[in-house]
């Protein structure tokens, strides 16, 4: 059980983020949200959360790619609930283009977001989580970690580097009680591939259903999507006892997209 713990998810207003808090939330733990999204369903979902699984929630809508918004958020959650136990680093956006069309802006946002925001958020965790000796943190990272497509270029190098974050976070923590490890999804149907199963719904012309098919099938074996629900398992089992020794691994859970 994570009774008594608090997991703060970056970017759990939606998909996966939300998936996990909810399912960490179900052992226990006291969630700490953050993402973008309007302020009253965000507070629908936290009083969801606290009714279904008898928990206290909180919110704070800092912007993962300003450091100084992250530095408040985690001052909130220390203040809240004494600090964090699990940090689970799950906010990320996606944008797809050609390197020569890459927009410069889209490039920065991208590694802001997807890299740089993991590091704030686990500099300024691991200090309470080594005063306790027991922390976890998971970064969300992606197949996209572990092998690359093309037009997905600051995506890939963002990932790849979270990956290897990961490891020397796993390196610096190893001989403590605080374990650091990355999940490495393949398709999930959230908005942020929605919105890529509608670009190729519009440029194939053809139906949401044919669309999403083709997508699977392109790189996803299993035809089949991954569901957030199932990512929320593996982030609990990070997190309990037998978790102790996996250290610094990127586990893949993507219908054997990496297996080819
Ligand atoms: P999503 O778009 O459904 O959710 C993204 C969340 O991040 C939302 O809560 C959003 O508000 C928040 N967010 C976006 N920008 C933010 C910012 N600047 N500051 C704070 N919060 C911000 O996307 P998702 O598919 O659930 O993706 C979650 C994570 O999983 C991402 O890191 C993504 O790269 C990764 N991932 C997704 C898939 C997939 O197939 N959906 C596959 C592999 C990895």
């Amino acid at each position: 059980s994570l009774k008594g713990k608090t997991a703060l998810v970056t970017g759990s207003t939606s998909g996966i983020g939300l998936g996990i808090a909810r399912s960490l939330a179900a052992e226990g733990a006291n969630i700490v949200f953050n993402g973008f999204g309007d302020r009253q369903e965000i507070q629908a979902l936290q009083t969801a959360v606290e009714n279904e699984f008898d928990v206290k929630t909180a919110y704070h809508n800092a912007d993962m790619s300003k450091a100084a918004e992250i530095e408040a958020m985690m001052n909130f959650a220390s203040t809240t609930f004494g600090g964090v136990d699990i940090l689970v680093n799950n906010a990320g956006i996606q944008h797809v283009a050609n390197i020569e069309d890459f927009p410069v802006e889209k490039w920065d946002a991208i590694i802001a977001i997807n890299l740089t925001s993991s590091f704030h958020t686990t500099r300024l965790a691991l200090p309470s989580m080594k005063q306790k000796n027991w922390g976890r943190i998971i970064n969300l990272a992606s197949v996209h970690g572990l092998v690359a497509s093309a037009q997905k270029s600051a995506y890939v190098a963002a990932k790849h580097g979270l990956v290897g974050f990961t490891k020397t976070t796993a390196l610096e923590t190893a001989d403590t009680g605080i374990t650091c490890n990355a999940i490495c999804p393949g398709w999930v149907l959230t908005p942020l591939v929605q919105k890529q199963v509608d670009d190729r719904a519009a440029k194939e012309g053809v139906d949401n259903d044919t669309a999403k098919k083709r997508l699977l099938a392109e790189k996803q074996p299993s035809g089949e999507f991954v569901t957030p629900e199932q990512l929320g398992a593996l982030a609990v089992f990070f997190c309990s006892e037998a978790g102790n020794q996996i250290r610094g691994v990127a586990w893949n859970m993507d219908g054997g997209w990496v297996a080819q």
